[in-house]
């Protein structure tokens, strides 16, 4: 019989009835150290309390009205957000699937209005994950998510990560818009080798192309900048952003320049919920503690500290990881052993990590982890490599 949940999941054993910060509580009582943050969703910390009082004062006055209506809330956020960004404009959605949507349909109606409606493609890269709708699943084709969901939406190429030779064929008068996660987070923690930016950006200057970039998951801090292009010195036309951005409220964006967005005209996009006063003044409350002077700094310093003692961990344990990657707090470990088994062994430690593709196991703590709590997860990290060692 199926179960009342959709079996889509396979989930691990565990109930967690509380959160504090870097810490999840289960039902029986054990603290498991948080690595993951609900895939780099609780951006600082579970139970923040500026985060609470944001959700709690506005829940206590109004929760949703619609776009209707001018939403001051939502108007605060888009404020804040182009203040600190490339973007003139931003349209508030629910989930990271639905930035990307909003980001091809942008990409393509801004080519129709310009009167060259044949530029409808889409060039993404090997190794990208955008998400479970239609489009997103023809944007990062791997067999997993597209088998048996045909017709594939048309008008999506691909090419290997970080070809910029490819790169350069496949870019047409037929192409919309080069797509890009700055840092693969699914596909296994891939930094844009350098250069690889400012050559997609060049490329798209030269042919009048669209730079979209994904910072669902890399975006909000996580790398120790605002945004993970920001290292590269370039910005893109269009930018996704979900996750971090709610810190565990469901909300996204899509970030713009004026020109990029010139063909959003009024009706031809909405969403229901996107940009509700719940959603956008937790957002207010994210993004401010993330844009306060100093916070970036330590994310980067902390995410420094903790890479270097990843590396002492993987020097230790050589026959159970390969070496570390990423940036700030972005970081994977590649393992030698199965990265799911890794992340089972976890959780008898009573450590949450999240494996990805390319045979890593992610690491996307709190943006708030504390140094204690650094040595602490590395400690606990080395004690599952140790635990797999004794298994293999
Ligand atoms: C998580 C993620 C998405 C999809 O976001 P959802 O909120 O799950 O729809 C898209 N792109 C990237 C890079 C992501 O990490």
């Amino acid at each position: 019989m199926i179960p009342s949940v959709l079996p889509t999941y396979s989930r691990a054993p565990l109930h967690f009835v509380k959160g504090e910060g870097s810490w999840l509580i289960e039902e029986d009582g054990r603290r498991f150290l948080d690595l993951g943050s609900g895939i780099a969703v609780a951006a600082l910390g579970h139970s923040n309390p500026v985060v609470v009082d944001a959700l709690v004062s506005q829940a206590q006055k109004l929760w949703h009205v619609s776009n209707l209506y001018e939403i001051p809330q939502q108007q605060a956020l888009a404020d804040k957000l182009v203040d600190a960004t490339f973007a003139d404009t931003v349209f508030f959605t629910n989930s990271g699937t639905e930035s990307m949507e909003l980001g091809v349909k942008m990409a393509r109606k801004y080519w129709y209005e310009k009167g060259q409606p044949e530029r409808v493609e889409i060039v993404s890269f090997t190794g990208a994950f955008h998400g479970r709708s239609s489009a997103a699943i023809a944007a990062a084709p791997t067999e997993k998510m597209v088998k048996g969901f045909g017709p594939l939406l048309p008008g999506f190429r691909q090419v290997s990560w970080g070809d910029l030779e490819a790169l350069k064929s496949v870019v047409t008068d037929k192409t919309a818009a080069i797509l890009i996660e700055p840092v693969q987070g699914e596909g296994g923690i891939n930094v844009a080798p350098d250069g690889l930016l400012k050559a997609i950006r060049a490329l798209c200057d030269e042919t009048g192309t669209l730079f979209i970039a994904d910072e669902i998951q890399c975006g909000m801090g996580r790398t120790g900048r605002l945004f993970a292009h920001e290292w590269a010195g370039v910005t893109p036309d269009i930018m996704l952003v979900a996750k971090g951005i709610g810190g565990g409220f469901p909300l996204g964006a899509v970030l713009a320049t004026e020109d990029a967005a010139s063909g959003m005209v009024a009706g031809t996009h909405g969403s229901t919920y996107g940009g509700n006063p719940l959603g956008c003044a937790v957002g207010l409350a994210v993004v401010g503690a993330i844009t306060e002077p100093g916070f970036l700094e330590e994310v980067g310093r902390k995410g420094a500290l903790l890479r270097q003692k990843l590396e002492g961990l993987v020097a230790e344990n050589p026959e159970v990881f390969e070496a570390v990657r990423g940036q700030g707090f972005m970081l994977g470990l590649k393992c030698k052993v199965a990265p799911a088994d890794l992340v089972k062994a976890g959780y008898e430690e009573e450590l949450i990590t999240v494996p990805a593709a390319d045979n890593v196991v992610r690491l996307l703590p709190a943006l708030t982890l504390s140094e204690e709590e650094i040595a602490e997860a590395v400690e606990r990290l080395d004690r599952t490599a140790k635990r797999i060692a004794v298994q293999g």
